[in-house]
């Protein structure tokens, strides 16, 4: 197998713009998550700020071998969709979750990032699981250093989410990315620390945990994109693309400079 191909200083500098750029959509789409809002008008206003900014939409015509060519600019996955979701016209209603996941392409390079948000309000255990999703994908990135490998990450995130008895989605996992949305390494969400590739600066991982309110087991609806749990329990995705750097792990997708 080859190496893992790293990321030279100026193409570092790309992704940190680009990372940059999804993160001020993030916050736009996150603002518009109201009641009687529909997932294909925020997609609508997704493709349209990424073609402003002279970017191009990452999943649009997104067509892996077997798959129809996915159909949107943002994947939009309410309530027991776990990821992949389709946009509709249907409205948000209170105390719906919603998943968006999102990437855009630049001067040739990807990022990709996810968040779930509840729309009104939600009962305490749903805001349990958003934010043991949310804490999650920070306790993954934290290890994504130099000479650790990438088991570590999903050990951390497992760590995590375990004692708080949620769900960790399996067959999904995050992955490697820049020139392609989806490199090499493979990034699972459980594992074991010090297994898997080792950790090297100028690799970028997109590291994305999928937590659920009860099983780990998902199955995919006739569109043969989206993806529900199969016990139909509610599902949490959170996602960043994420520079490792030699000072350690560099968040791209966001407005804030994070090292941790
Ligand atoms: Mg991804």
């Amino acid at each position: 197998m080859p190496s893992i191909q790293l990321k030279e200083p100026w193409e570092l500098a790309q992704m940190r713009d680009n990372g940059r750029r999804l993160a001020t959509l993030a916050v736009k789409l996150e603002e518009m998550l109201k009641p009687g809002v529909s997932t294909a008008d925020l997609d609508a206003v997704a493709e349209e700020t990424i073609r402003q900014m002279g970017a191009r939409p990452s999943f649009k015509g997104y067509a892996p071998p077997g798959f129809p060519p996915f159909p949107a600019t943002i994947c939009a996955s309410p309530n027991t969709q776990v990821v992949h979701g389709i946009p509709t016209w249907t409205p948000l209603e209170d105390g719906d979750i919603v998943s968006i996941d999102m990437g855009l392409q630049y001067g040739g390079y990807h990022v990709d990032m996810a968040f779930t948000a509840p729309v009104g309000t939600v009962p305490p255990r749903v805001q349990e699981l958003l934010d043991a999703a949310r804490e999650s994908l920070y306790e993954g990135a934290a290890r994504a250093r130099p000479g650790g490998r990438i088991g570590d990450i999903g050990h951390a995130i497992e760590s995590s989410v375990r004692p708080k008895r949620f769900g960790i989605i399996r067959q999904y996992v995050g992955h490697g990315i820049g020139r392609q949305l989806h490199e090499r390494p493979s990034v699972p969400n459980y594992g074991k620390p010090n297994t898997l590739n080792l950790i090297e600066p100028g690799m970028c991982i997109a590291i994305e945990p999928m937590i659920t309110l009860g099983t780990w087991k998902t199955k995919t609806l006739k569109d043969r994109w989206t993806v529900v749990t199969a016990d139909g329990s509610l599902a949490a995705h959170f996602e960043h693309t994420i520079a490792v750097t030699e000072s350690g792990p560099e968040i791209l997708t966001t407005l804030e400079r994070q090292l941790s």
